[in-house]
């Protein structure tokens, strides 16, 4: 799996990297391929178009690193989108099975793997988890999909719920219920029935059992290899009976993964686990930084860009903390002040992390105190020389001026940043003289 994607990009981030020096053409020309790979690995247009622009927009905006070349950063840069697409908000979290007994609802296609995975899931976490598990099938219309359960269960030595001619798929599932409750099951599994396309009729039926049922989990199985109609499969399931997770089969074949690219940010669904072969055991937590790595193979390049940024981070607070506790407060400084907020959400996210500050952040977004502003004061010192950020003492009405119309901006706002940069520095140099920051800075290392 992604063998193509991986080749393709590849050849791009080689070129890429071996450039010393990057221009904006560089960069377009460079995504411009990795849009090809993506469309052609059969992810949707939609999330393509959405992940070019953030790659984008996060290369142009992005301080230079020391000791990493140009390249690397937007290598990087292209890792860590692939894992925000692969991952969401967060790594898929654990299955929800507190409470025992817990009922997991598998849906899914015919053929997508649905029982084999079943079967895994019960191996996975009997043996990893020590669960008690009891194995249920639900297809009242294909004996052989039930004996098929059956056998596997045998297999893997865990419980099945002995099979009774004639019932309906609700009342396997309650007695499934009854069952796992009187014999002291943690989990049991629902493998419900397929049928080769979505039809009314299946929905209505996992409709029914779910309402029964109440499922902590529901897992939806999705063929790795059919792409985007996976896609489709996963937002219908979601909008029928509600999914919480997506387990991806066969993907050890060649397919070209599409389908894994762009299931999260399409159906807003983890995927959960990755199916890698016919064996009970060839069930992996879905990981979307392996993943990643998998599909870039630039493991050693996304290692050095993260450990040259710590370097150059840790090195630049230092610096600063030496200048903070000598009192001195210059509009490099402040820059840096500004920018840093800016990378930790704006406004609104920093305040976002004070307990409280949230409706204060309203408030100030309210009185124009925002994110923009920040643009605005990083824009008015970006348009200074060295000498004026250092001396903004310096500073005359004519360079004023010109220093307003270079940002785009009035010279009210600039006369308002410098004002605040005043007031900031004085606070400073008093904290500087009485060693209060030192003593600060000694508490917060
Ligand atoms: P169901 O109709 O959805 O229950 O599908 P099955 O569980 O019967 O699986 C259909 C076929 O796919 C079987 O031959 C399985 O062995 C095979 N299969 C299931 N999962 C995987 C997988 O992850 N990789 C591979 N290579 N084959 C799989």
């Amino acid at each position: 799996m992604f063998e193509n994607l991986s080749e393709r990009l590849g050849g791009v981030f080689e070129r890429l990297s071996r450039q010393g020096a990057l221009n904006e053409a560089d960069v377009i020309t460079a995504l411009r391929e990795v849009r090809v790979a993506l469309l052609e690995a059969d992810v949707s247009l939609a999330v393509t178009r959405d992940f070019i622009k953030a790659v984008q927009k996060k290369a142009t905006g992005q301080a230079v690193t020391k000791s990493v070349t140009p390249g690397q950063q937007v290598i990087k840069i292209v890792h860590d989108e692939l894992v925000a697409m692969l991952q969401g908000e967060g790594p898929a979290e654990r299955l929800k099975i507190d409470n025992p007994p817990a009922p997991i609802l598998m849906v899914g296609l015919q053929g997508s793997g649905k029982t084999t995975t079943s079967g895994k899931l019960a191996r996975r976490l009997k043996e990893r988890e020590g669960k008690k598990v009891l194995l249920a099938s639900l297809d009242t219309q294909r004996p052989a999909a039930m004996e098929q359960l059956a056998i596997l269960a045998t297999q893997i030595g865990v419980d099945s719920l002995p099979i009774v001619a004639g019932e309906s798929a609700v009342q396997i599932a309650k007695r499934a219920k009854q069952q796992a409750t009187l014999g002291g099951y943690d989990v049991y599994i629902l493998d419900t029935a397929g049928r080769l396309q979505i039809d009314v009729a299946l929905m209505e039926e996992v409709a029914q059992v779910s309402q029964i049922a109440q499922p902590r989990e529901t897992l939806l199985v999705v063929d790795g290899l059919t792409g985007q109609v996976a896609v489709e499969v996963a937002q219908e399931f979601d909008a029928k009976v509600g999914i919480t997770g997506v387990v991806l089969t066969r993907m050890d074949g060649d397919g070209r993964g599409g389908a894994a690219l762009s299931m999260r940010a399409v159906t807003g669904k983890p995927i959960r686990f990755v199916g890698l072969g016919e064996k009970s055991e060839a069930l992996e937590v879905f990981d979307a930084e392996r993943v990643a790595g998998r599909i870039l193979g630039m493991g050693d390049i996304v290692a050095l860009v993260e450990k040259a940024r710590e370097t150059f981070e840790a090195e630049q607070a230092e610096r600063m903390a030496k200048r903070f506790a000598k009192g001195l407060f210059n509009l490099n400084d402040m820059k840096m002040q500004l920018e840093q907020m800016m990378k930790m959400g704006g406004m609104q996210g920093v305040m976002g992390m004070l307990p409280g500050m949230g409706k204060m952040a309203k408030a100030a977004e309210g009185a124009g105190f925002d994110d923009t502003m920040l643009k605005r004061q990083i824009a008015l010192i970006n348009s200074m020389t060295k000498k004026e950020r250092a001396n903004p003492d310096l500073l005359q009405a004519g360079r004023k001026k010109r220093i307003a119309a270079g940002a785009g901006l009035d010279v009210a706002e600039l006369n308002r940043l410098l004002k605040m940069h005043r007031q900031m520095a004085d606070v400073m140099k008093k904290m500087g003289k009485g060693g209060m920051m030192k003593q600060a800075i000694k508490m917060m290392m």
